[in-house]
């Protein structure tokens, strides 16, 4: 809807009082107000951003619901489960890919039992040398220590009632990436600031 009223303001100069959708099977017609200029910033900006990715041929895959789609062959999430040869070819220091991606999957999921079991230990242990007073238990071979450990910080208030009046605040401040995401998924902060925030998120780093 924001295209077309975009579409209608431009191309045919036509000032956008109200946008209607016709469900056409219940033959519904549902309304509402055009849209802010924020919305249509942005939609524009999504345009400009599509045609520039089309112009460059670039046409990431991006999984949904409904795929794999007609072409998996294309895709490269699909590919190698489609292609014949792919499977056939594909050897890696003597290990079929396949096997590969078997042998990878069940090694995450053993680690996972073994990182539970190991909390599950910890835990016996830590209960006991608290319940007994202990700072050490043995077993055969292996003797285990028990010890508090202090992380040590600094409190917020302190630090900068001391370095504000110098200027120095702000060398210690830097971005934190998880309170920026609960910035923007807070429905309390103003929607056209959340927006803008949104479409300031970047790729800042990238591993395999
Ligand atoms: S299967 Fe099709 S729709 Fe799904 S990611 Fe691949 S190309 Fe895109």
């Amino acid at each position: 809807m924001t295209l077309y009223q975009l579409a209608a303001e431009q191309i045919w100069n036509l000032p956008v009082e109200r946008l209607t959708l016709y469900h056409l099977r219940s033959n519904t017609p549902c309304s509402c107000g055009p849209r802010d200029e924020t919305r249509l910033v942005e939609a524009s900006h999504l345009v400009s951003e599509v045609g520039k990715n089309i112009a460059e041929k670039r046409f990431p895959a991006v999984e949904n619901q409904y795929c794999p789609c007609d072409f998996p062959e294309y895709c490269p999430y699909y590919r190698h489960q489609v292609v014949p040869e792919l499977k056939e070819t594909d050897v890696l220091r003597g290990v079929k890919v396949g096997e590969a991606a078997e042998r990878y999957a069940s090694l995450q999921s053993q680690i996972k039992e073994l990182e539970s079991q190991l909390e599950e230990v910890k835990q016996i242990i830590i209960d006991l040398c608290q319940a007994e007073r202990l700072s050490r238990v043995y077993g055969i071979e292996n003797a285990i220590t028990y010890k508090m450990v202090e992380r040590l910080g600094f409190g917020e208030d302190g630090v900068r009632a001391l370095l504000e009046p110098d200027g120095l605040w702000q060398r210690v401040l830097s971005l934190d990436q998880a309170r920026m995401k609960q910035l923007v998924d807070d429905e309390a902060v103003a929607g056209d600031i959340r927006h803008k925030l949104e479409a300031l998120r970047q790729v800042v780093a990238s591993y395999p």
